[in-house]
């Protein structure tokens, strides 16, 4: 009952304190007249990807005619659309990293405005699934920050989200410097349906913070299209872009 009650008056502190503090740039802080926006020189700064490039990897194109890059034509990916927001860069980063140690709800509404025009429309079975962490890496962090970008896209879309359904059943280690095939030697079989009937013949939009070479997504999924996923598709806040695959 108590702890009812102070929940309560948290969640009325909560929305009062969302109301009457003035709207901050979600890249420098400054003060701005839209929530969950940016002010205009990070705006300036900012690359957004949108819906350009390859149609189903997303990759930046540099042949404007082409709807698929040639790595898709030559052997279409796991993932049959993968979209990200933003180019990964120390600003976009930066928003990343206090979602991730911060557990700030506020930086995943934002992201979650940009990324959300990217689902496009959806079947009504679709469903938001984050890519999970190890439960000893939950326990000790006390959130998934991917699920609760996949919470806030949700409440944009009316697409249900589903936190439990995928389980990382192996801790790996961090992927960073290592070549694609260690990645993939090291992420497979990590993850893990309990319940296929969760699963069976729907479309699972993976949702994801950063987005580096894919590796990590594409164990998740396999183990969903293992568990009988008709589609899976992938979404996430920053995408690492190399140069060279900028359109200029
Ligand atoms: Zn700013
Ligand atoms: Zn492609």
């Amino acid at each position: 009952m108590i702890r009812t009650a102070a929940l309560k008056v948290g969640k009325l502190a909560y929305w009062l304190l969302d109301f009457a503090l003035p709207a901050r740039c979600a890249g420098c802080g400054t003060i701005v007249n839209d929530v969950h926006s940016f002010c205009p020189d990070c705006w300036k700064r900012i690359e957004f990807l949108g819906s350009a490039g390859c149609v189903t990897c997303g990759t930046p194109l540099q042949a404007t005619d082409a709807e698929n890059c040639a790595v898709c034509l030559a052997k279409p990916p796991r993932i049959e659309r993968t979209r990200a927001a933003v180019v990964y860069d120390d600003l976009t980063r930066s928003l990343a990293l206090r979602l991730k140690y911060g557990r700030k709800v506020a930086i995943a509404r934002t992201m979650a405005r940009y990324m959300a025009p990217l689902l496009g429309t959806q079947p009504e079975n679709a469903l938001l699934v984050p890519v999970p962490l190890h439960r000893g890496r939950l326990w000790q962090r006390g959130f998934n920050q991917s699920a609760i970008v996949a919470r806030e896209l949700s409440r944009h879309t009316g697409i249900r989200s589903d936190a439990s359904l995928l389980k990382r059943i192996r801790r790996t280690p961090p992927l960073k410097g290592m070549s694609l095939q260690q990645r993939r030697r090291v992420v497979a079989g990590a993850f893990k349906v309990d319940d296929g009937s969760a699963v069976d013949g729907r479309t699972v939009i993976l949702v994801d913070d950063v987005l580096t070479t894919g590796s990590t997504a594409n164990a998740c999924a396999r183990e969903l299209r293992r568990a009988g996923a008709a589609r899976v598709e992938l979404i996430s806040w920053a995408r690492v872009v190399r140069p060279s695959q900028f359109m200029r």
